[in-house]
Formats: structure tokens, C-alpha cells, sequence
């Protein structure tokens, strides 16, 4: 059993694959060729989005972002210490300091209600730190379930904030009629392979509704470039999706919406599995919400049951992971910030419970079974 099935969706595409390579071979144009922009349009109309920038990594879609609207020392950009490093340390990198905001128990997401406390954190700081600007907040799309972005729209306009979507998990989820990479100032979103929407190698990209940054981001993109190649206007990086990466991902679109139903299919097997057996939390959906499913993460009793689920699962062949076993905030390279244990107590605890079972569009009824059986082994 796989954890994600990347070779059952090559199977379905092999040939589309093939001919979307073969068409970059054959034209050459592997920095910035047509395939990017078209990859730009689809994907811009299907998040309801004006524009969509293509860069070269999800992490890269994120320190664009921040450098749109010159992020930089001094700045406080609140986000959630639940999350991949990427998220702040993209902060961290332009010399900014991550302010971190507790989870939502139920979605994992950041707490809305804690926005307020945190601001005040930065203005009048503890622990002989100087204060800081409030600048933005990096919301998380959590396993593929959006955040809350009713709630921290109408704060951060209340307070003058960037909102930047981390969607790096969720491309293809949906609050009512929104989608995922339409929220925020700007949206961010990875290809990377084990993403929803993933490519064969690294890739990402930034949406935005404003036509001044989305200018902006695309000049960033290129090393700062202005006019013409060789004048630079403001400081950039090398941040282009590579045209073999936006050949495939072309393919791997045609099939996507349909992989996003059966990714619904699959969770939805897995809450009548599993919603049932004693001491195991299933992941919660708010209503109006349309998960992405990146993964499908389950809340154990505690840390030593954990350990027994995923031995158990282990020894039926069933591969499981820990998104994430440690928040950022207790991170090494997060130090300095002077964070410690307990500061942060639902992220803490929910690192300590959580895990996440095998979850990609192919995954069999059969195999959820054999996961739930595995699971439901407590007992006997
Ligand atoms: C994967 C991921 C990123 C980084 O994306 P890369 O393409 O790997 O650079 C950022 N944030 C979150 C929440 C992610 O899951």
C-alpha cells in the first residue's frame, strides 16, 4: 500500500504525459516557455483569481509574497507555529520575526481569537524584546481544509494587515463558492510531488486579484528584472517554474477536478471507518467547507497510543506519517525567538496525538478496511 499512489495517476496520464514532454523537447523553450503561461491561465481561472504567477517551489511563492509588499526587519508576521518550517522561516529569511498564534483544536488552522493578543504581544513585548510593526498574517490551509479567512480578513483590514494564504496543501479546496488561492492579498501554493496538485520535481506559485503586485511578483521572479532582461529594478530571485514542470502539471490538471471528488470519496469511506473506534478523533470539516485532503490526519488518545496505532498499522503493511511532530515554535532554528514549551498548548498537544493515514485518489475501499481493521485492533 502507498502512502500516496503517484504511479496509479501516472498510469491514467502516461500518454498526455508523454506528449506534453515530448512538446517541450521539441520546442526548447525550458526557461519560461508557453507551457508556463498556460499553466498561469488554467489555473488563475479555476481559483476564480486574475492573475497566477508560476515559481520555482512553494517556499518561493512564499518569500515572493512577502517581498511584493517589502517584508523586511522590524516587521512581525503573525502565522501558526502548526505548520511546515517553510511557512516562517520565509519570515525569518527577509529578517522579519514570526509572531506565532495558536491552532483551532478542531481544524488545525490559526485561531482567528488569538489574532488580537498576539498584536498586542508585538506592541508591547515581553521578554526585552523591541517592538514591531504588525506587517501580515501567513494563514495555513491545514492538510488541505482553509482557514478561517471570514475571521482574519475583517481583522487584518481592521488593523491594517497583509493576509497571505499558505495554500501550499490546499489547491482544489472550497469554502461555499470561494476557492482555495483566492483569499488573502496574495495565495501561495507548492507542486511539490506529494501536494494535491503536484508536479515531478519542485514547483509553486502565487495568485493574486491586484494587478500592481501580481507585476510586482513577476519581476521578483526574474532577479528584480524591470524593462528589459538587463535592468533590475528591485532587489529579486531566481524563482521561475520550469517549463518541464508546467508540461506536466497541464496533464496532471485535466484529471484534477475528478481526482478532488474521489479524494471526497476516500475521506468520506474513512469517517464511516473510523469515526467509531474508541480513543480515535477524525478529522472535522466545518459545514460550507470542501476539504483538499492532502492528508488525512487522526488524533490518537495520546502519544503512547499513537505509538501502538502506527506500530500496529506498521506491521500490516500500511505506511502512516507524523504532520507535524514537533511546532515550529520549539524548533532549533527558532530559538532566539525565546519560545518554550507550553506556550503554544493546543499546537503542542496535537502534535503529540497526531498522525496521518495513506490518503490520494486510488486509495481502494479494500485497503481502508484492512487501515480500520489494523486500527481497531485495540483489545483483542
Ligand atoms: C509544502 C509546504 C510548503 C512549501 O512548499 P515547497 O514547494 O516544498 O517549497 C509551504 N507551506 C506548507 C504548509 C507546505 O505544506
Amino acid at each position: 500500500m502507498e502512502f500516496i499512489d503517484l504511479a496509479a495517476q501516472q498510469q491514467r496520464i502516461a500518454g498526455k504525459l508523454e506528449t506534453n514532454i515530448r512538446a517541450v523537447l521539441g520546442h526548447g523553450k525550458y526557461i519560461m516557455g508557453p507551457e508556463v503561461g498556460h499553466l498561469e491561465r488554467a489555473l488563475a481561472e479555476y481559483a476564480g483569481v486574475k492573475h497566477a504567477v508560476g515559481c520555482a517551489s512553494g517556499t518561493d511563492a512564499l518569500l515572493m509574497a512577502l517581498m511584493a509588499y517589502q517584508t523586511g526587519p522590524g516587521d512581525a508576521v503573525f502565522t501558526t507555529p502548526f505548520t511546515f518550517i517553510a511557512t516562517a522561516e520565509v519570515i525569518s529569511l527577509l529578517g522579519a520575526t514570526p509572531v506565532f498564534v495558536d491552532i483551532e483544536p478542531e481544524t488545525f488552522n490559526i485561531d482567528p481569537k488569538k489574532l488580537e493578543q498576539a498584536l498586542d504581544s508585538v506592541k508591547k513585548p515581553l521578554r526585552g524584546h523591541a517592538p514591531l510593526k504588525p506587517k501580515a498574517i501567513i494563514a495555513v490551509d491545514l492538510f488541505g481544509l482553509m482557514a478561517d479567512y471570514a475571521a482574519i480578513g475583517s481583522f487584518a483590514e481592521e488593523h491594517g494587515l497583509i493576509v497571505i494564504e499558505d495554500a501550499a496543501q490546499s489547491f482544489g479546496a472550497q469554502v461555499k463558492d470561494g476557492k482555495a488561492c483566492a483569499c488573502g492579498n496574495i495565495a501561495c501554493t507548492s507542486f511539490f510531488p506529494a501536494k494535491p496538485l503536484g508536479c515531478y520535481g519542485d514547483g509553486g506559485m502565487c495568485f493574486t486579484g491586484d494587478d500592481g503586485i501580481a507585476a510586482v511578483l513577476r519581476s521578483i521572479r526574474v532577479h528584480g528584472q524591470g524593462g528589459h532582461k538587463y535592468d533590475n529594478v528591485r532587489i529579486g530571485i531566481n524563482g521561475r517554474l520550469d517549463t518541464l514542470q508546467a508540461a506536466i502539471l497541464l496533464a496532471k490538471f485535466e484529471i484534477f477536478p475528478e481526482e478532488m471528488e474521489l479524494r471526497q470519496e476516500v475521506a468520506a469511506r474513512y469517517e464511516n471507518l473510523l469515526s467509531s473506534i474508541p480513543g480515535i478523533k477524525v478529522p472535522s470539516v466545518p459545514s460550507g467547507f470542501k476539504s483538499a485532503w492532502a492528508q488525512y490526519s487522526i488524533l490518537a488518545r495520546d502519544e503512547d497510543h499513537r505509538a501502538l496505532l502506527m506500530e500496529r498499522l506498521n506491521r500490516s503493511g500500511v505506511p502512516t506519517a507524523i504532520y507535524y511532530p514537533r511546532p515550529l515554535h520549539l524548533q532549533g532554528a527558532f530559538e532566539a525567538l525565546g519560545f518554550r514549551p507550553e506556550d503554544f498548548p493546543i499546537s503542542e498537544n496535537a502534535a503529540g496525538r497526531i498522525f496521518s493515514l495513506p490518503m490520494h485518489p486510488y486509495l481502494k475501499a479494500e485497503d481502508q478496511e484492512k487501515i480500520a481493521d489494523a486500527l481497531n485492533g485495540e483489545g483483542k
